[in-house]
């Protein structure tokens, strides 16, 4: 480390359990991110400001107005270009660190692209809003040995568990299924900015404490109520040895093949995988053009119909904004694609 690192770390060099070597050894650390909304683009923030040695930043969609009440990072021109959440964050953590190696993805992180998104990386950190995706990392987690923090908000409320692989608890241990009371969605219930952010920055202090070298690590389970200011720890959270992913090492959502449309969180849109290859926006947008208003840039292409908008990425998914009804997403891409 230089002498501007020491300066500019001093306060966290300073705080003992990180010390020196530990500053040293999150500056070699590489860092995934799987999902820049509220939480995301908190953890992001606070690890490019830590002096993280580099992040993957891995987000499907863009910025919105809706977004700027709890998501770190974004502007209103981000929201008004409606630039994709992993190029924007990008673009303002180099400003804020330009030390960190910041590379950005545009894509849904899939059963086929996980483990090339995934592997090779000291921690993952969870940003995610949907359950399909984080039993997904936790599959690439056991598989691979890779430590990785489940961090969750809806409302007030928020659920935090750091996961070691090899020692204790996975998350289909603690929850072999999808649990009941966290499948609402933003969407129906809102979500407050305390929540968000303290759960992201719990996920982030215990990625630190990972980084620079958890001895006496034990699995939990932490819950907060932000508006009633109660934090409840579950303790003993122990290794299910039947667990599914972890004692059988059946990877049920790694091996599940392509993913099926989903409705997003909180955006009365649908997201679609209708094809597996990739799209040449430019020459999608000339096909596209005489059915209504096209916009086309390197990241997107936007389409604006009387009711409807929709988004295709260069990676194949199409976002349609307008409905949650996943058949009419598809009647809808299929009479303009011709699928
Ligand atoms: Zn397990």
């Amino acid at each position: 480390m230089t002498a501007g690192d020491n300066e500019r770390y001093s306060r966290q060099i300073l705080f003992q359990p990180i010390g020196a070597n530990g500053q040293q050894k999150i500056r070699d650390a590489t860092v995934t991110i799987v999902g820049c909304g509220a939480l995301g683009s908190f953890q992001a923030e606070a690890l490019a400001r830590a002096g993280i040695g580099s992040l993957r930043l891995i987000d499907r969609d863009y910025v919105e107005f809706s977004n700027l009440q709890r998501q770190w990072l974004y502007s209103e021109a981000d929201a008004s270009s409606e630039t994709p959440k992993a190029i924007a964050a990008a673009r303002r953590l180099r400003d804020l660190n330009r030390d960190v190696q910041v590379s950005s993805f545009v894509a849904d992180l899939t059963p086929s692209n996980a483990e090339d998104l995934l592997s090779g990386c000291d921690l993952i950190l969870d940003g995610t809003d949907n359950f399909e995706t984080r039993y997904l990392l936790n599959d690439i987690s056991v598989k691979f040995s890779i430590p990785w923090v489940y961090g969750a908000a809806i409302g007030s409320y928020g659920i935090i568990m750091p996961v070691k692989p090899d020692k204790g608890a996975c998350l289909a241990c603690v929850y072999p299924d999808p649990p009941a009371s966290l499948q609402k969605t933003c969407d129906v219930d809102g979500v407050i900015s305390p929540a968000t952010a303290t759960v992201a920055a719990i996920q982030t202090a215990l990625a630190l404490r990972m980084l620079v070298g958890w001895t006496d690590f034990q699995p939990f389970v932490l819950t907060v109520d932000l508006w009633k200011a109660d934090f409840r720890r579950m303790r003993g959270v122990d290794r299910d040895p039947h667990c599914i992913a972890c004692a059988e090492r059946r990877f049920r959502f790694l091996d599940g093949g392509r993913r099926a449309p989903v409705s997003l969180c909180g955006r009365n849109a649908v997201q679609l995988h209708e094809t597996a290859r990739p799209l040449d926006l430019r020459e999608l947008a000339e096909r596209l053009r005489p059915l209504g208003d096209v916009r086309v840039n390197e990241f997107a292409l936007r389409m604006l119909l009387p009711k409807y908008q929709l988004t295709f990425f260069p990676d194949g998914r199409a976002i349609v904004k307008g409905t949650t009804d996943v058949a009419l997403a598809r009647s809808i891409y299929a009479k303009l694609i011709g699928a």
